[in-house]
Order: C-alpha cells, then sequence, then structure tokens
C-alpha cells in the first residue's frame, strides 16, 4: 500500500502544477492573459528568444482586394506629421525611410479591429547598439506598439527585441532578418473595449507573424505600451490612426497595407 502513496502523489502535484500554470498563463486555451507576472518590465535578466532562421525574404506581399492600401511606394499622401501637416519622411525608390526628428507618421484615417501588413527593413549600415538599432515601431491606435528593431546579432532586454509587444511580450522566437533585408509584419488587432464608464471591458489582442512565424499568438495586452511603464487603459476612441515611430534611426518601410475586421 505504502509503495503507492508516492506515486500517486507525484501524480497529483503534477496535475495540481499544470492546472495553476493553465490558469495562470492561459496556455491551455492557447493564448496569454497579461504580461508574464514573473519578470520585471525591461529585464534584463528574462531569457531572449530563440533565433529562427525565417529563410530568404520574397517580393512585396500583394494587398487583397479590400485592402486600404497605406503606402505603395510612392507617396505619403495617407499620412500626416501628427499635426496635421504632411509627413516628412523620405520617400525614394519604392520605400519610405525615416527621417530622424521630423516626428512619428500617422494615417490621415482611424482603425479599430484589423488584419495590418507592414514590410520594413533595419538600415544596411549597422550602427548603434541594443534599442539604438534600427529602431522604429507600429503603433496600433497609435497606442499599442509592435516594436520594430535590428534584433539580428543585437542584444537587448527581451520584451524590447524585434516584434515584441513592447515593454509587455517578447515574440515567442527571434525571426529577424539581416540589416538591410526586407522583413514582415502581420498583425491582428483586436482594440479594447469600453464601457460607458470609462472602464476597459475587453483588452486589446494582437497576433503578429513575423516573416512569416507567429510570434504572438492572442496576447493581452495589459494597456499601452509604454518605455519603463504598464498604465493601465484609458478610454479612446473606437477609431484612431496607426503610427509608424520616428526613433532617430533611418528604418525603411515598404508596402503597407491593412484590411478592417467586421467589428
Ligand atoms: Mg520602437
Amino acid at each position: 500500500m505504502k509503495k503507492m502513496v508516492m506515486p500517486i502523489l507525484l501524480i497529483v502535484s503534477v496535475l495540481g502544477l499544470v492546472a495553476f500554470a493553465a490558469i495562470n498563463d492561459g496556455s491551455a486555451a492557447g493564448y496569454q492573459t497579461g504580461p508574464d507576472p514573473r519578470w520585471a518590465i525591461h529585464d534584463e535578466n528574462r531569457p531572449l528568444p530563440p533565433v529562427v532562421d525565417p529563410g530568404p525574404a520574397g517580393p512585396p506581399v500583394p494587398a487583397p482586394s479590400d485592402a486600404v492600401v497605406l503606402f505603395d511606394g510612392k507617396d505619403l499622401s495617407q499620412w500626416t506629421d501628427g499635426k496635421g501637416k504632411p509627413a516628412k519622411w523620405k520617400v525614394e525608390n519604392g520605400y519610405m525611410e525615416v527621417t530622424a526628428k521630423t516626428g512619428s507618421i500617422l494615417t490621415k484615417k482611424g482603425f479599430g479591429d484589423c488584419q495590418l501588413h507592414v514590410e520594413w527593413a533595419a538600415p544596411t549600415e549597422v550602427k548603434g547598439e541594443s534599442q539604438g538599432r534600427g529602431n522604429s515601431g507600429a503603433f496600433l491606435m497609435n497606442i499599442y506598439e509592435v516594436q520594430v528593431l535590428d534584433s539580428y546579432n543585437n542584444k537587448t532586454y527581451a520584451d524590447g527585441s524585434t516584434a515584441a509587444i513592447y515593454g509587455q511580450y517578447p515574440p515567442l522566437v527571434n525571426a529577424c532578418r539581416k540589416p538591410g533585408e526586407w522583413q514582415t509584419y502581420d498583425i491582428i488587432f483586436h482594440r479594447p473595449r469600453f464601457g460607458n464608464d470609462g472602464k476597459v471591458i475587453q483588452p486589446a489582442r494582437l497576433t503578429v507573424f513575423h516573416n512569416g512565424i507567429l510570434v504572438h499568438d492572442n496576447a493581452v495586452l495589459s494597456g499601452p505600451t509604454e518605455n519603463k511603464a504598464r498604465p493601465p487603459y484609458k478610454a479612446h476612441a473606437d477609431r484612431l490612426p496607426l503610427s509608424l515611430q520616428d526613433h532617430a534611426c533611418p528604418v525603411r518601410y515598404r508596402n503597407i497595407w491593412i484590411r478592417e475586421l467586421l467589428e
């Protein structure tokens, strides 16, 4: 009889641990329910995502017929500088390039739930390190950032690396191509929902593919993405512009399109 007690205790303990983990990170349901509380924001000790070679870059991915084309390589007519004036980034040879200190650029149109396709390239000339190398970002609703960074042989804190949901979720893997090579983000975004009292009813959610590889699986955001802070949600409009960040690095973008999802 005694012989049976240890194995049973072991099984019960393991089952308990599995159940605890499932409740706490939502993994059993296939999604994460909030930033991992075991790690402080921008924790330098947090393990970096494993490197995965995504294979070579392909040609631009054609926009589907129901997409809103935000940039087709020709002009910035869909964008402003955020103060209602024309966006000042450089456009040449089918891409736009961040012009340092001219500010982030915002779409003229606002968006809520969406599927977003972005192609970008980190500067060919490798300059700076950590957050200083190829930093930019795609901000859904100008609030929630999917980090753009050159994480190819460039160490930085995990929740600020390429394709991180900045300050909240490192990507599941580091699928970064070499500097100068074109990379893709395919993002599925569900905006947060707010009640009449301004309190959040449903948090924002993000699924992200980097170079075709899943890096966020329906991640639940704790609120706006910020540097060194995870502030709570503040009620906002149902539609807000998408923005691309000027972080003073000459990151290039091409072929940006968005599909509005039925809400
Ligand atoms: Mg950034």
